[in-house]
């Protein structure tokens, strides 16, 4: 019998689905799909639609605080007051010794945005360093940065609603049928009720949704910069731009207009290994369209050219003028639940809060006032890689790693290891025993987990849902930010006295008074009433900004979008040789998350694609002599995996393509992607190079 049920959305992806969670006598949780949530319209994926197992299952859950006096014990059993006491007292002394910024913290895009708010306070607002980065850096940093330089702001222009507006789609870099399987369902829908929608999908593979397109141009990974501005060279000869959106709302388009013209369709053709003909066909159905809108995902993001690609992108919105209006504009779709409401209380080593800048005095000085500090430190902190170098370095001394689990989603892994051994204290606040990370923990704290604790999250299309709490956490968990308040009370900081998360919102949402993203007409009372809002919501009765920049109004000083150049057409990874003559590209699998610790906990989620296995096109098998199901040795610069091959002409040839998922604990450290992955970022963005790492591959030979 059903005792009662709340709504909620669900904790995996950044489309951000509604969900009613019915909980019974026995304080069993069970989900289904909200059928009024404008999202998802009651619709679920494969994992939305088993979150329950996830919340019953609790055979893996951290229970108590466990703490190590010294690497050569095994971790024990304490109590909360010993564990944050210890917390605070070595990382008092570390401070001490060797200042503020030999700490550090490393959140996540999972966290709720009062947890990263909080973080994010004590952080750059009482410790006084601006070491605090996310996961996040791993999927999206690249799209803020192209925002930022393009509209002044980070700031996504359009909403889900936008879809059905539309009938031209560019989707880049991403496989939302496998990855945001809710959004391409609302697409896919678009398409079967309007036969004019046209879809391209640019990618070097044949994926679900690139069996969808009218258009699939398989680049070579790293080409993308070139791609767009061919396309855009295409839009301008044959007249298809929009002259008075780019005279009267952009800056810099003449400078553009000579870049796209130093590259012939032929020379770009050959660059991208695309044709001609095909450049010119999607050129072609993005200049006629009447809405039309570019999606992207990793597959731009995780690029040392990441900025590149994302300014040069955003590009074709602005010379085709579909930016404001119903049904077109750039749309970014984040990885996790609630990046973007990271992005908003500056979750990362190089922003503030409110879309503050780090390297604005005055910003700086608003942000210190606000909290009652004296100053807001200027030197921008360590992103995640840096983080995870200075460690190994022994410049960092203490790292706090929160709800993620950088031991299987980071580059070259046995790098991570190294630098995690070489740490002087490690604090890992986590629900699940499964992540990799715990192992090397000197104290770990275990944290609530979804259903377990309240608190609000953005999407991807900036749409605010508050999350109840509805069961108790097991054992002695507790959510993060009480975690986190109750240490920083310890380190003897002020200013984290709250009684609720509710009073936490209502502190971040008064920072936000009068920025662009003004919330500070929203509480958790009208959240809880009223349902979702997307930001801005800045007035009384105001009932949120579905659609940006209606007013051609832009968030930079002149108030015109600007037209960027890419700093190189070249791609800047390191190029296949002799020994490393393959690219590998990494990437999702359709029904697991991330690290696997939640999804991998669900046996009908592993039936889809049960272990990984390496995609390799049939010319490179043959030249490698190597079968399908054969075991693979893939080895880089970095490390070896062992997977099975999956012959397939779903990849191009000359790429290989493994899932990043798998982990340690939940199959051998021989099937972590990860092992083999460069560790070079975007110099902007500081975006990891997670889809170009060059490899050998051949067939594992049995000793
Ligand atoms: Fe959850 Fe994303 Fe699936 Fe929606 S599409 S149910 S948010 S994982």
């Amino acid at each position: 019998m059903i005792k009662n049920e709340v709504k909620t959305t669900c904790s995996y992806c950044g489309v951000g689905c509604g969900i009613i969670v019915k909980k019974d006598a026995n304080n069993k949780v069970f989900v289904e799909g909200d059928k009024d949530h404008p999202v998802n319209k009651g619709m679920l994926c494969s994992k939305g639609m088993n979150l329950h197992y996830v919340a019953n299952d609790v055979s893996d859950r951290i229970l108590y605080p466990e703490m190590r006096w010294s690497r050569s014990h095994p971790r024990e059993r304490v109590s909360w007051d010993d564990a944050l006491d210890r917390a605070a007292s070595v990382f008092k002394s570390i401070i001490k010794k060797h200042g503020p910024d030999s700490v550090g913290f490393y959140v996540s895009g999972q966290s709720l945005t009062e947890e990263y708010y909080i973080a994010n306070k004590l952080t750059k607002g009482f410790i006084g360093t601006n070491n605090i980065d996310t996961n996040s850096r791993l999927c999206m940093s690249s799209a803020v940065v192209g925002y930022k330089k393009t509209f002044g702001e980070d700031s996504v222009p359009i909403s889900y609603a936008d879809i059905e507006l539309a009938d031209t789609f560019l989707i880049t870099g991403a496989n939302p049928a496998w990855c945001h399987p809710i959004l391409f369902r609302r697409l896919e829908k678009h398409k079967e009720e309007n036969p004019n929608v046209k879809i391209i999908v640019v990618d070097p593979r044949k994926t679900d949704t690139a069996n969808f397109a009218d258009i699939h141009l398989q680049l070579l990974p790293g080409t993308d910069v070139v791609l767009y501005n061919a396309i855009a060279r295409c839009l301008y000869k044959r007249g298809l731009i929009d002259e008075d959106f780019i005279k009267n709302h952009t800056d810099g388009f003449q400078e553009y207009k000579d870049l796209i013209f130093k590259t012939s369709l032929k020379q770009a053709s050959k660059i991208c290994g695309v044709s001609e003909k095909d450049i010119q066909k999607a050129a072609d159905t993005i200049g006629v369209s009447k809405g039309f809108i570019s999606m992207w995902a990793m597959g731009l993001n995780q690029s040392v050219v990441g900025t590149d690609k994302n300014v040069s992108l955003l590009n074709l919105s602005l010379i085709t003028g579909q930016v404001g209006k119903p049904g077109c504009g750039p749309f970014s779709l984040t990885g996790q639940p609630n990046a973007m409401g990271g992005r908003e209380v500056g979750g990362m080593a190089n922003l503030l809060a409110v879309h503050k800048d780090l390297m604005n005095e005055e910003h700086r000085r608003e942000v210190a006032q606000f909290w009652g500090v004296d100053k807001i430190n200027p030197k921008p902190g360590l992103t995640a890689t840096e983080m995870f170098d200075a460690l190994e370095s022994g410049k960092l001394k203490a790292v706090w790693i929160a709800c993620t689990n950088p031991l299987v989603s980071l580059p070259n892994l046995n790098r991570i290891e190294k630098a995690m051994e070489n740490a002087k204290f490690v604090v890992v606040q986590d629900i699940s025993h499964k992540s990799d990370t715990v192992a090397f923990a000197d104290l770990v704290l275990p944290a609530a987990g979804w259903l377990e604790k309240e608190g609000t999250m953005t999407n991807s299309e900036r749409r605010i849902s508050y999350l109840p709490k509805e069961i108790d956490a097991p054992g002695e968990a507790r959510p993060d930010v009480e975690i986190f308040c109750d240490f920083a009370k310890r380190m003897g900081f002020r200013g984290f006295n709250f009684n609720s998360s509710s009073e936490i919102y209502d502190e971040y949402a008064a920072m936000t008074k009068g920025t662009n993203i003004d919330v500070s007409y929203l509480n958790y009372d009208r959240l809880k009433n009223e349902g979702t809002f997307q930001w801005p919501v800045p007035e009384h009765r105001h009932e949120g900004t579905p659609r940006l920049f209606q007013n051609k109004k832009f968030y930079t000083a002149s108030g015109n979008a600007k037209f960027n150049l890419p700093s190189s057409i070249e791609n800047n990874s390191v190029l296949p040789n002799e020994d490393f003559p393959l690219i590998l590209t990494t990437g999702r699998v359709r029904d697991q998350w991330h690290t696997m610790t939640k999804t991998g906990k669900v046996s009908r989620l592993k039936t889809h694609y049960p272990t990984p296995v390496l995609e390799i096109h049939p010319v490179d098998a043959y030249l490698y002599k190597i079968k399908n199901g054969d075991i693979t040795e893939i080895t880089s610069e970095n490390g070896v995996v062992r997977v099975r091959a999956s012959v397939t002409e779903n990849i191009k040839k000359g790429v290989v393509f493994l899932p990043m998922h798998w982990g340690k604990q939940l199959q051998s450290n021989l099937n972590r992607a990860n092992n083999l992955t460069n560790t070079h970022v975007d110099p902007v963005s500081k975006e990891p190079d997670f889809k170009f790492t060059r490899v050998s591959v051949s067939k594992h030979k049995k000793k």
